[in-house]
């Protein structure tokens, strides 16, 4: 690893690793073979969690002679590594290191509220900072670059992701979850070229400075947006709205508290979100059955750590419904492609016995042009049935029919989706804006109806 590299020696290539990157699939594989031996033998040596979890499974490092046999091992997920934490304070039994190693911990809160900690050696951290500097670098961050990363720092896995950017030589301003007024401030005076949010604060922001009288198009410098945190980045129609909104690229990113701050990004390409393979192993299973899903199915996201050494993950259950393609992307790259985060397990609504994602219903939302982008889904349970509700605003100055733009948006939800949801049509500013994650569901089931 070449762990002080500024940037390649000749400047402006297409690669940050160009070998790594364009590899054949066979290579890859067999390369996150000998990784994964190392993996599992560090896992079974030195955490007594995992020995004891893989003798109960009847599975060892010896019998790991193929990837295929990975899936003889069991799976762990976010409850496990609470639990663990909780029994063997105060990192948890699956640390293979000694606690002097450590030089990092980041906190996660989750959906249920009880933080776990990530911890990470030097080398795991440096790893770290060269993987997002290679997504940064597919993603046309380049030296000449201004970088804002507009992410909050305190404990979380997306403040140190800023390393990477400096590694691709870009000068970077530590901005932080500031407040709007400020942030925008730093956007007209340093003229940051690239900034990394979530999409619906991209969205608040742009619409902010608009409401100041900045247009982000003319009056800001921003050309590059890097997103996470939530599905619309994935979603081509939110993608293009916030585009426009900022005449800027942007760049859906995935990362994963447990592992690193980013583990996927977009490339220039903006057809999927490629992993580093030669980091991390990903399987799309089935829910039901555990089985790998066929390329552009969707299914639950499974990711295997292959370099980290404080606290290796192995099979790690992460709760997100995805799709992926491992076809060459139009970048040359061969690593594999997320095409969409279509949600989480948890997000998951079923209505009318299908089931339905948040992100199917932005599609709608957001590529209907009388409306202004915002939606909020409500759940309610009449008659032992899941009802819902998409609440969705007009934009200023429609004039149109309201009944009409209701059919027409109940229309296009049953003709792709299948169900006929309620629709209330709004007028513009009803629904609250998010500053943060958007709150997109508001789940009224087990109280009354119409509450
Ligand atoms: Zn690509």
């Amino acid at each position: 690893m070449s762990n002080h590299r500024l940037w390649k020696p000749n400047g402006y290539a297409p690669y940050w690793e160009e070998d790594l990157e364009t590899m054949p699939r066979e290579r890859i594989r067999d390369l996150q073979l000998d990784l994964l031996k190392e993996t599992v033998s560090l896992a079974f040596g030195k955490s007594p969690f995992y020995r004891k979890r893989f003798e109960e499974a009847g599975v060892s490092p010896a019998g790991l002679r193929t990837l295929e046999d990975l899936k003889r091992f069991p799976f762990i997920d976010k409850k496990a590594l609470r639990e663990r934490q909780e029994a063997a304070p105060p990192y948890g039994d699956m640390v293979c290191v000694p606690s002097e190693d450590l030089v990092y911990i980041s906190a996660s809160s989750g959906s249920t509220g009880v933080p776990t900690a990530s911890p990470f050696t030097w080398r795991d951290f440096e790893e770290w900072q060269d993987y997002e500097a290679r997504l940064f670098w597919s993603s046309g961050l380049r030296p000449t670059d201004i970088y804002c990363h507009s992410l909050q720092f305190t404990m979380f896995v997306g403040g140190p992701d800023v390393i990477g950017a400096m590694k691709v030589g870009a000068l970077c301003v530590w901005a932080g979850a500031i407040p709007s007024e400020r942030l925008l401030d730093i956007l007209r005076k340093w003229k940051p070229t690239a900034i990394w949010t979530t999409p619906s604060y991209a969205w608040y922001l742009g619409e902010t400075a608009q409401s100041q009288g900045v247009d982000p198009r003319r009056d800001l410098s921003v050309r590059k947006i890097f997103v996470a945190g939530e599905p619309g980045g994935s979603i081509p129609e939110t993608r293009q709205r916030i585009e426009e909104l900022w005449g800027a690229n942007l760049y859906d990113y995935y990362g994963l508290s447990d592992i690193f701050g980013a583990c996927a990004g977009m490339c220039e390409a903006k057809e999927g979100l490629h992993w580093a393979e030669d980091h991390i192993l990903v399987e799309v299973l089935d829910q039901q059955t555990g089985k790998e899903v066929p390329d552009g199915e969707r299914g639950e996201l499974v990711l295997t750590s292959l370099k980290k050494r404080a606290r290796p993950l192995i099979r790690f259950r992460t709760g997100d419904i995805v799709s992926l393609t491992t076809e060459r992307c139009g970048c040359g790259r061969t690593h594999l492609r997320l095409h969409g985060i279509h949600g989480r397990v948890d997000d998951m609504l079923i209505i009318s016995g299908l089931n339905v994602f948040p992100s199917d219903i932005e599609t709608f939302v957001r590529q209907n042009q009388d409306l202004t982008g915002e939606y909020r889904l409500v759940v309610t349970e009449e008659k032992h049935l899941a009802h819902l509700t998409v609440e969705v605003e007009h934009v200023e100055g429609y004039s149109g029919a309201i009944d009409g733009l209701t059919g027409k948006v109940v229309h296009d939800i049953y003709k792709v989706l299948g169900i006929k949801p309620r629709v209330k049509v709004l007028p513009p500013n009803t629904l609250e804006r998010a500053t943060h994650k958007a709150k997109r569901v508001l789940d009224l089931r087990g109280q009354k109806a119409g509450v």
